[in-house]
């Protein structure tokens, strides 16, 4: 039988956490109205996690996973899972229990009121950093302002999924996949309930600084044309400061011959500020040709070194293209 209930919870390094992640999870499976499928995903970890999934799928079937070859990313990882999971109604959450499972069954029953994708808020974040809870503040707010949809700020991946929109994400061509972007781009009926995000359960935070960085660039240049026009719009500003300055330096000329404010005081500002405002130019038309780049390339996603529990699929490794198709 097929399962109505997907979970998709992506693992990396997590050995730490995953047997309490079942624990609770597997509480909330029992309380479901239909069949349902755990589908971790692997994304390289280095640790005991592959293991302990083999394992728990051993004991309990509903387990299902697959393993990435490497380390591709959360959001990719994320990506296997909803390319694989067969059910109707999709979660996907942390595997560190930082996304409360036991709030799947209020996010199932706003489905059964009609919608379609129902998304975690945080209105709080639980012991950490302020340097985190800072960065985070400041970037939904960016994002949210500067983006062509309008993404909800404090929203992670923790959400509920309806069928319907899960295949449209699966039919999205883009490589880059920023998914909280992504499921605001598609419309259809969304909700948001509201939670306060629990501390980590345990292990280290595997979103390092440099990841979380590039997720946070990656969100803004996938959903935003802002930045680009920023270069016009500082270098209309700089034509209007050397305008100024040129009538500036004639005005000294003319007025103040003994000024100590030399003609070469000013060209060496002008020559570093138009210089910095040029390479930050440069640097973000890299970001979009760098993308344009990765887009044309057409490499599959990510490759899968291990398939389990997918019945219906046992036809072994399938290329993306094939699922998208
Ligand atoms: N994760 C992943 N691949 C990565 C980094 C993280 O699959 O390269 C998973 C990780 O195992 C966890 C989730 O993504 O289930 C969120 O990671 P984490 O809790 O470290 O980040 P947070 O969002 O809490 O800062
Ligand atoms: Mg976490």
């Amino acid at each position: 039988m097929l399962p109505k209930y997907s979970f998709i919870v992506p693992i990396y390094n997590e050995e730490e956490t995953i047997y309490e992640m079942y624990r609770r999870i597997s509480q909330v499976m029992n309380q479901m109205d239909g069949p349902v499928e755990l589908c971790l995903i692997n994304d390289g970890s280095r640790d005991r996690s592959l293991y302990i999934m083999r394992e728990l799928h051993q004991k309990d079937p509903r387990v299902v996973y697959l393993s990435l070859a490497r380390n591709f990313g959360h959001q990719i990882a994320v990506t296997a899972g909803l390319n694989f999971v067969r059910g109707q109604v999709v979660v996907i959450l942390d595997a560190d229990l930082q996304d409360p499972p036991e709030l799947i069954p209020e996010m199932v029953n706003l489905w059964q009121q009609g919608y379609q994708i129902i998304y975690a808020q945080r209105t709080k974040r639980r012991q950490e950093g302020w340097f985190k809870r800072f960065t985070a503040y400041a970037f939904y707010r960016l994002l949210k302002n500067l983006a062509d949809v309008d993404i909800p700020t404090d929203t992670g991946d923790f959400c509920l999924l309806d069928r319907q929109v899960v295949d449209v994400l699966n039919s999205m061509p883009e490589r880059n996949r920023y998914i909280r972007g992504l499921r605001s781009w598609v419309g259809f009926n969304q909700t948001a309930i509201r939670f306060e995000r629990d501390p980590r359960f345990a292990g280290d935070v595997k979103y390092t600084f440099h990841k979380s960085f590039a997720l946070a660039i990656n969100g803004l240049v996938s959903f935003s044309k802002v930045p680009l026009r920023l270069s016009t719009y500082v270098g209309l500003l700089a034509a209007i400061v050397a305008l100024f300055m040129c009538l500036l330096v004639l005005y000294w000329r003319i007025f103040l011959p003994h000024s100590p404010l030399t003609g070469i005081t000013i060209i060496l500002i002008a020559f570093f500020f138009l210089g910095a405002v040029q390479l930050i130019s440069i640097g973000i038309l890299g970001e979009y040709i760098g993308r344009i780049y990765e887009e044309v390339k057409q490499r599959p996603l990510y490759t899968l070194s291990e398939v389990t529990g997918f019945e219906q699929q046992k036809s072994g490794v399938r290329s993306r293209e094939s699922e998208v198709n």
